[in-house]
């Protein structure tokens, strides 16, 4: 009986060190699980192997599935990186243990502190603006400034919002918690309510639209929502307008990265978000969504350039994480369905 036992053991034992023996054979691969759509990542991930031979594979979903697929599989997971459109989502992540902190001078010197984790478990690859767009038929831009002004009177009914339950919109106002402390923001987020010219949209592109058609002056969107617009149409009847300048500064959010916590190949994956974020792949990561490179620099899609240079806010995207809970809790109260 023990014999059969130990004798198992020993076949177990010499199964283990035959495929450790194959583990290195694997560093040619990376596996990302990408909330980012594969329109935008297959490109980039291409031109890595093509210039390390190294393979990119990669599952794409929502962000949420993602991170519970990755604790479901916990050491078993093949994923190496993950990667998400907003840093609520890696700071979730992070927060579970999914990811592990990385020592990167590169990413370090490439990636703003503020579009990455203090505990470097994560990184900004892209920066994403979410401002004000607006009608300049029926809106006099000097009347614009800040996300709090569109809770003021001029707006009664000339607003529209999309759905507090997209992650950009909690993102947003836990940010806003971190600017005016939470009763403040509370009270912007009422007279947004209050200010509403219609129920919220399912999406930005909606939203735009409902601007155009005159269903409302003014809303709240992501930049390359309006870029994916007026590349077709470039008489689309709205504009965008840097909020907050001078006041804290237009607030920005990332799609980003982090390697996972059980890896076996942190440095592959660690070298591949270096190369990320740097250079060509850099521009072209940004470019393809017309969002902003998250490295200063790195040069920007020429539409994008041409919306002028804005004051970004310098709060640390991991607020918009750790302030997420309390964001939902408050537009909940506000109305903000
Ligand atoms: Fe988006």
């Amino acid at each position: 009986m023990i014999a059969t036992v130990s004798r198992r053991l020993a076949a177990l034992i010499a199964s283990l060190s035959l495929s450790a023996a194959v583990l290195p054979a694997a560093a040619d691969t990376l596996v990302v699980y990408s909330a980012r759509n594969e329109q935008l990542i297959k490109p980039v991930f291409d031109a890595y192997t093509r210039e390390t031979g190294v393979q990119v594979k990669f599952t794409t979903g929502d962000a949420a599935v993602l991170i519970e697929r990755l604790a479901a599989e916990g050491r078993n997971s093949p994923a190496d990186v993950l990667m998400t459109v907003d840093a609520g989502e890696l700071w979730n992540a992070a927060e579970r243990g999914l990811l592990q902190p990385v020592s990167s001078a590169k990413l370090a010197k490439n990636i703003p502190a503020h579009l990455r984790d203090p505990g470097n478990r994560w990184f900004g690859l892209s920066m994403r603006a979410r401002t004000i767009a607006y009608s300049p038929a029926r809106v006099d831009a000097a009347k614009l400034d800040t996300y709090a002004g569109l809770a003021g009177p001029d707006w009664k009914g000339r607003l529209c919002l999309r759905t507090s339950k997209k992650v950009y919109n909690q993102s947003l106002v836990a940010t806003m918690i971190a600017a005016l402390g939470e009763q403040k923001a509370e009270q912007v987020v009422r007279g947004w309510v209050a200010n509403l010219a219609t129920d919220v949209f399912a999406n930005d592109t909606q939203l735009l639209e409902a601007i155009a058609a005159g269903q409302c002056d003014v809303g709240i969107v992501n930049t390359y929502y309006f870029g994916r617009i007026v590349k077709e149409r470039a008489d689309f009847p709205v504009k965008l307008f840097w909020a907050n300048q001078g006041a804290g500064g237009t607030h920005v959010n990332i799609s980003g990265a982090g390697v996972t916590q059980h890896s076996r190949q942190a440095a592959a994956a660690t070298r591949f978000l270096e190369w990320l974020s740097a250079g060509p792949a850099q521009e072209h990561f940004a470019a393809v969504n017309m969002e902003f490179p998250a490295n200063p620099a790195a040069k920007i899609d020429p539409l994008v350039q041409s919306w002028g240079p804005f004051e970004p806010s310098l709060i640390n995207v991991a607020e918009a994480g750790r302030l997420q809970p309390a964001a939902v809790r408050l537009m909940d109260r506000a109305g903000y369905r």
